[in-house]
């Protein structure tokens, strides 16, 4: 069970908060697309003829590729690998993107999920973010996604931005529960080096995100999905039941994935590979046959403090059998004795050998995990 990521490093605007790789020069969009399709035939063997559950389109924004595009691309997937024939099938949709035909023309590709970016209900917000879209295109994108026959929608949030109070997130979150979506991705806003916000935090135009607000924003979204029967099986991830992302999950369960296009990372239980993060370089090399990424060989600390990170923050938590069983009793022993301070604080769950963050704990889900880590 293995999964593909396609990266698609183009954007109509840059958002204010985002570090993700991607251009706003959209010139080179078509050599991308041969590059990416010469990478993915390229790269058939890295995950060993394994049965492909998942293809995420991510970015970037996928919705910028033309339908003919995707078809490309997906063409030579499946020309390279064997894929499932119920596997999910994930594109990533900006709301100013949303056409009826156009969504039609991705669900007869085989796009079966959409994940779409709407991010806020505050027109003002939006504007703020640099997002390309107000909120009656978020809507009408939900609406004519509906339309087009995708039931199996999901959404990003934000919260934590200078212009949410608790009252304002908790009426964004019954906006969303109203628009009848499978699945909510709610991110709290990270202040990441290369972005802008920082670039404007640093200048004092504008100010620190406030933990404490976001803190409690984080406790009423985790209250409000699970009144309205969400699962929330990541931190970040809220779904109805029977609609968790088939290729997050596999993410944080560890399976094999092959990403594809600049700035993507792959990762096969024995390496990792992190793409080169310009859209020029990588064409380049792709075009000449030479070295497009950079590859990790992990080391057993490397592999046990991936599982503590990724397995923390899932509703699977960390099992304390696996751990002796795929690293042994060392690191076992060294887990079982770092747990004991979060225990005392009552920031872990712990049932019979599995070990889930509590409530309180998934506030501090990377700190107890870098915690957990062993470096010896
Ligand atoms: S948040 Fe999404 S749409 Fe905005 S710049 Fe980043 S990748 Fe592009």
């Amino acid at each position: 069970m293995s999964g593909i990521y396609i990266h698609i490093p183009f954007c109509h605007k840059a958002c204010l908060y985002c570090d993700f790789h991607f251009s706003t020069n959209l010139k080179n969009k078509k050599k991308l697309v041969d590059a990416i399709c010469k990478e993915i035939s390229c790269r058939k063997s890295y995950l060993e003829n394994d049965t492909i559950k998942s293809i995420y389109f991510g970015g970037g924004t996928p919705s910028l590729l033309s339908l003919s595009e995707l078809e490309q691309i997906l063409s030579i997937v499946h020309a390279n690998f064997i894929v499932d024939k119920k596997a999910e099938l994930t594109f990533e949709l900006n709301p100013e993107d949303a056409e009826l035909n156009y969504l039609k023309g991705i669900k007869r590709l085989g796009i079966n999920r959409l994940s779409v970016g709407l991010q806020s209900f505050n027109d003002e917000e939006l504007k703020w973010m640099n997002r390309a879209h107000d909120v009656q295109q978020n809507f009408d994108c939900i609406k004519i996604a509906q339309q087009g026959g995708f039931d199996n929608i999901s959404i990003d949030l934000i919260y934590g931005s200078k212009f949410q109070t608790p009252d304002t997130w908790n009426k964004a979150l019954q906006t969303a529960f109203g628009l009848n979506v499978q699945h909510i991705s709610s991110y709290n806003l990270t202040v990441e080096n290369r972005t802008q916000l920082n670039h404007l935090i640093k200048e004092k135009k504008e100010k620190e995100v406030d933990s404490e607000i976001s803190s409690q924003l984080f406790d009423i979204l985790m209250e409000e999905t699970a009144r309205n029967g969400c699962t929330q099986y990541e931190i970040s991830n809220f779904c109805n039941p029977g609609y968790m992302a088939i290729h997050n999950s596999n993410y944080w369960r560890g399976l094999s994935y092959l990403g594809i296009g600049p700035s993507a990372h792959s990762y096969n239980g024995v390496s990792r590979r992190f793409n080169v993060r310009s859209n020029t370089q990588y064409i380049q090399a792709i075009e000449n046959n030479k070295p497009f990424y950079e590859e990790e060989i992990l080391t057993a600390n490397d592999k046990y403090n991936e599982y503590i990170l990724t397995r923390l923050r899932t509703q699977w938590g960390c099992d304390i059998k696996e751990i002796k069983t795929f690293f042994g009793e060392k690191y076992a022993a060294y887990f079982l004795n770092q747990l004991e301070a979060y225990k005392q604080k009552n920031l872990i769950d712990i049932k019979q050998n599995t070990v889930t963050l509590s409530k309180q704990g998934k506030h501090f889900a990377d700190g107890i995990a870098s915690d957990l880590f062993y470096t010896k």
